[in-house]
């Protein structure tokens, strides 16, 4: 399937626990002011390729303990993808993935069903929410400011109900 993205990267340790392989999903909504990487915003931008091809990546590099789907905003093209967190989950990796929108967001039907259907089932951990400037926080692991949220996707999944994940 064809994906937009702005650009990947095979070893990380900012972005999740462990040795994680993050893509950089095309197409931002959110517009945040102080975002660091404006130039995902576009949904035109970046550059085309296919969901076989990231997975063909992900699966020639060797030492990952997991994926991140950051962004832009990965729940914007979330068909795409649902497509490679499946993948990455069947060969045992862990899944993190950002967002913009918040949980309570997704759960009033913002966004297509493929959201809560196909993408988030595949997912162990959501960061939500937008990044505010006025939070930033040095404090914040894994996050930008003080109001995203670390989200045990299985049991808000489960609850309904935004569920905090335990980096412990
Ligand atoms: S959601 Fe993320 S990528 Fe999008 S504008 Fe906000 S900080 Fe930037």
């Amino acid at each position: 399937m064809k994906i937009r993205i702005a650009g990947y990267k095979k070893h990380t340790l900012v972005n999740g626990p462990g040795v994680r392989f993050v893509l950089f999903m095309q197409g931002c909504p959110h517009h945040c002011p102080g975002c660091q990487n404006p130039e995902t915003w576009d949904p035109a931008g970046g550059q085309e390729t296919d969901t076989e091809e990231i997975i063909r990546l992900i699966r020639e590099t060797r030492f990952l303990d997991g994926i991140t789907l950051s962004g832009g905003d990965p729940l914007y093209q979330p068909e795409a993808a649902a497509l490679i967190a499946k993948a990455a989950k069947e060969d045992g990796l862990s899944v993190w993935c950002y967002t913009g929108w918040t949980m309570e967001q997704i759960f009033a039907g913002t966004l297509p069903a493929t959201v809560t259907e196909e993408l988030l089932p595949q997912v162990d951990v959501l960061v939500d929410g937008p990044f505010i400037q006025s939070r930033l926080s040095q404090e914040c692991i894994y996050r930008g400011s003080d109001n995203q949220r670390l989200l045990d996707v299985r049991e808000t999944l489960r609850t309904g109900k935004a569920v905090l994940y335990n980096l412990e």
